[in-house]
């Protein structure tokens, strides 16, 4: 029967995000380095936390106190001025809903997080791109792309799919060339993996500007992506907004405490930064000696490497060639990534692999 009932038509505008797959079309697991998750687990203390938690009969602590307490504690951040989320992804949500409706420009750049073009649609506003400069985010164009009706400017950094990554010097300069009334998004969903000495000052700017809000999650280097768990800084006014707005239970109660003990556990962070940063510099020096066929991996301070395909080797033929030996990767022509493959960085084992089927391929092509 015909209906009636249509949702808004810029809802309607909306494709549904898409996951990294974990199996192939058959159902049979795969070794999945799609989708960015932690290849070492989560820390044997949030496990232990996870098992004792509160009763699931109970709600959780709507304000997830003792959590936002120890966050501040660890980040030198007032706990007033933090927000949690069910993943940094509904802190996206509701920080770009809260500031940005129909009429209104949501900027990011080309080669940006799937989720914001999301983001920006589901509150009504028009999703602008501003172009990259090789794969990266680029201030200038960013600034060019600014206009009065610009309302909320969103940035990963490091950046997904990508992994470029800014240095403070540039995060500033986004900074200072915005108008006061436009909320400055950084998503630092990767900033545990960055090493300390190349901080990009997001903090230090969600803490003295009005108009800036950093988001973090423990989706990544924390590795407890199934949790749902992510918080946010900004002004004690945009934190206000966001927790009016938020979901009033949004964080479990069996996430709080396990979110709650892998904070405790600095050494597994540090673990999973140590491991990252030197095993996606073996993987990247494997498709670096592939130059020659055409493979090339762009600079990443993430915990995955956006591999492209300039020779005979297709980026889908790498692709199902991967596919056919257990590894799945990510594809995203839809982002203009027709050319090229996101791949996490996962333990040394399967990344050898990866580089020797890749090797195959390529002088098979
Ligand atoms: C993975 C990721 C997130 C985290 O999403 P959660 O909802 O916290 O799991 C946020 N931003 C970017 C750019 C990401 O890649």
């Amino acid at each position: 029967m015909a209906s009636t009932l249509n949702p808004k038509p810029w809802i309607d505008a909306i494709h549904a995000y898409i996951p990294g797959k974990s199996g192939d079309d058959d159902g049979r697991p795969l070794v999945k380095l799609s989708a960015n998750e932690n290849p070492l687990g989560s820390s044997p203390q949030a496990l232990a936390a996870r098992a004792a938690a509160q009763v699931p009969s109970l709600y959780p602590d709507g304000d997830s106190t003792a959590l936002r307490e120890a966050i501040g504690q660890l980040h030198g951040i007032d706990p007033a001025r933090i927000v949690m989320g069910t993943g940094s992804g509904e802190l996206l949500h509701t920080a770009t809903g809260a500031y940005a409706g129909p009429g209104d420009e949501v900027l990011y750049s080309q080669y940006a997080f799937s989720l914001y073009e999301i983001v920006a649609r589901r509150c009504g506003a028009q999703p602008v791109e501003a172009p990259a400069r090789d794969y990266a985010n680029d201030v200038d164009a960013l600034l060019a792309a600014v206009t009065p009706r610009t309302r909320v400017v969103l940035l990963a950094n490091p950046n997904n799919p990508t992994g470029t990554f800014l240095p403070a010097s540039e995060i500033a300069r986004l900074h200072a060339g915005l108008p006061g009334d436009v909320l400055l998004v950084l998503d630092q969903a990767y900033a545990e993996y960055v090493a300390p000495e190349q901080d990009d000052g997001s903090l230090a700017l969600a803490a003295h500007h009005a108009n800036v809000l950093v988001t973090r999650t423990f989706s990544k280097a924390y590795g407890l992506a199934g949790e749902r768990v992510g918080w946010g800084t900004g002004s004690e006014a945009v934190v206000g907004v966001l927790n009016r707005i938020r979901g009033a239970f949004n964080v479990s109660n069996s996430a709080q405490a396990t979110a709650l003990a892998a904070l405790t556990d600095q050494a597994f962070v540090e673990h999973s930064r140590l491991h990252n940063a030197a095993e996606r510099a073996r993987f990247v020096a494997a498709i670096e000696a592939l130059g020659n066929h055409g493979l090339r991996a762009v600079p990443s301070e993430a915990n995955f490497a956006l591999v492209l395909f300039e020779g005979a080797l297709s980026a889908v033929t790498a692709l199902n060639g991967l596919a056919a030996r257990g590894y799945i990767v990510r594809h995203l022509p839809g982002q203009g990534l027709g050319h090229a493959l996101r791949i996490t960085v996962g333990t040394r084992e399967q990344m050898d692999a990866i580089a020797a089927i890749l090797r195959e391929l390529a002088e098979a092509a």
